[in-house]
């Protein structure tokens, strides 16, 4: 059945559902986001890299040209739209074009180069939504642009690769690398290689024969059975590359080498994108390859100018972030849950209430993470769900409390309650829960 079948049938209650192959990211979820976040920037800041956003929305251009008109992204899977104005935008499928965007609107070609720029957006496309694979994706990135250099290449390429131990997951991939040439060497492969499929059109997908005039290097990577067996009698490029170009890609694997990073080179490795140049890698599933790849990048030396900027080299990586989040579970790699409340606080007459609003306050001033139940709820039911919380104490406040100056601390495990003066409860908490667990905010530091 179509998609588009799928949508005509769509009942009401279908509709009240999020839309197919985009999905919520509940809390739990959440906790690998922020721990992966959190690493990311880490490492990139380690490295120099500042953090970049670019909108959700871009002109279609910036796709069209810097992508390639005969990729399956810009092909087949933009979610693209006139605007009020009739101006055609885009939803952004990946991210590398807009960074080149921003770099000519804002001409960082006057800050110190390179530019290194890091982003975690969300991307879409409409593929066909099946595991692993979504509309809405969200990935992570980097970039350097201003410089050509194999040393950069490998520094990307090791920086991938650390993000992917730091998450406990880099065992489980292989790094395939090829280098795909410059235009020069490669209008001479491109030609030979159409010349070489002329005649056995028949024998490739459908894909393929729409593909071979307009984007030939991507019939070396089809999955189809048939197209991988002519794939492999096709002319290789190795022989085609050019001096420079060899040098390149000798360099960055001494580079890799130097850097003790183990990678496997793929001479049918080409990456989807029209504006890859060079290097291009992924990072492949040891036990199944290309269909599960966690990330993927190279060089774009083109693209800048493709957008109407002057040439600009740039190297990038971009890894999706719900792929790294299956591969952690899957490895059962837990990540701190930063949610767990400390405290709850029960209470029950009008002058309780009253007291417990500014103690919830003066409670997460501290770093206390605190819930109260404010509503209407009996103190039975209020203890049952400060249970439901999994809170290792709660506060009790009632009538006879707030008139005596006390407060009830509950061990919720144990079961045990004592009473302490209300002026030292916060102090009291504090030294319950320890100081090395309170969640401090310190003003300056901005919080994503
Ligand atoms: P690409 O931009 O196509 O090179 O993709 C880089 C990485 O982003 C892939 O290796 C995946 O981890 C992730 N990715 C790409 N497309 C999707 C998608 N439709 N759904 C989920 N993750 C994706």
């Amino acid at each position: 059945m179509t998609d588009e079948n799928t949508q005509a049938q769509q009942t009401e209650a279908d509709k009240r559902q999020n839309p197919l192959g985009m999905h919520d990211i509940l809390p739990d979820m959440h906790e690998y986001f922020t721990y992966i976040k959190k690493v990311v920037r880490h490492r990139a800041r380690q490295a120099g890299y500042k953090r970049i956003t670019t909108p959700i929305l871009e002109f279609t251009d910036v796709f069209q040209r810097g992508i390639g008109d005969a990729t399956d992204i810009v092909g087949k899977e933009m979610y693209t739209f006139t605007d009020r104005n009739e101006r055609s935008l885009t939803m952004k499928p990946e991210s590398t074009a807009g960074v080149v965007r921003a770099y000519i609107q804002h001409g960082m070609k006057e800050w110190p180069q390179p530019v290194q720029l890091y982003y975690i957006e969300p991307h879409f496309r409409y593929d066909k939504p099946q595991k692993g694979r979504y509309r809405q994706f969200w990935q992570i990135g980097l970039e350097i642009i201003g410089e050509s250099d194999p040393a950069l290449d490998a520094q990307v390429i090791d920086l991938a690769n650390r993000i992917n131990q730091d998450l406990g997951i880099a065992h489980l991939f292989t790094i395939q690398i090829n280098n795909i040439g410059c235009p020069k060497c490669r209008g001479k492969y491109k030609q030979d290689l159409v010349n070489f499929y002329i005649g056995k059109e028949r024998s490739l997908c459908e894909d393929c024969q729409n593909r071979l005039h307009k984007n030939p290097l991507r019939l070396l990577d089809c999955k189809q059975e048939d197209c991988q067996i002519l794939a492999q009698l096709a002319p290789k490029f190795d022989q085609y590359r050019c001096p420079e170009c060899k040098e390149f890609h000798t360099k960055l694997k001494d580079y890799l080498t130097e850097l003790k990073i183990e990678f496997v080179e793929n001479p049918k490795l080409v990456r989807g994108l029209d504006y890859y140049t060079g290097t291009v890698f992924e990072v492949w599933d040891k036990t199944q390859g290309a269909q599960n790849a966690i990330g993927g990048g190279g060089r774009y030396d083109g693209l800048a100018e493709l957008m109407g900027g002057l040439p600009t080299p740039g190297v990038g990586y971009a890894a999706g972030i719900e792929r790294i989040i299956a591969n952690m579970k899957k490895e059962n790699v837990r990540v701190p849950s930063k949610d767990d409340i400390h405290i709850f606080v029960a209470q029950l007459g009008d002058d309780a209430k009253k007291k417990c609003l500014t103690l919830l306050n003066d409670l997460r001033e501290r770093g206390v993470k605190a819930v109260g139940a404010l509503g209407k709820g009996s103190m039975k039911a209020q203890l049952r769900l400060a249970d439901k919380f999994k809170v290792p104490y709660t506060l009790i406040l009632g009538i006879t409390e707030v008139r005596e100056g006390v407060i009830i601390i509950r061990n919720m495990a144990k079961g045990q309650q004592r009473t302490v003066p209300h002026d030292t409860v916060i102090e009291e908490v504090i030294k319950l829960i320890g100081d090395d667990k309170l969640d401090k905010y310190s003003p300056g530091e901005v919080l994503y």
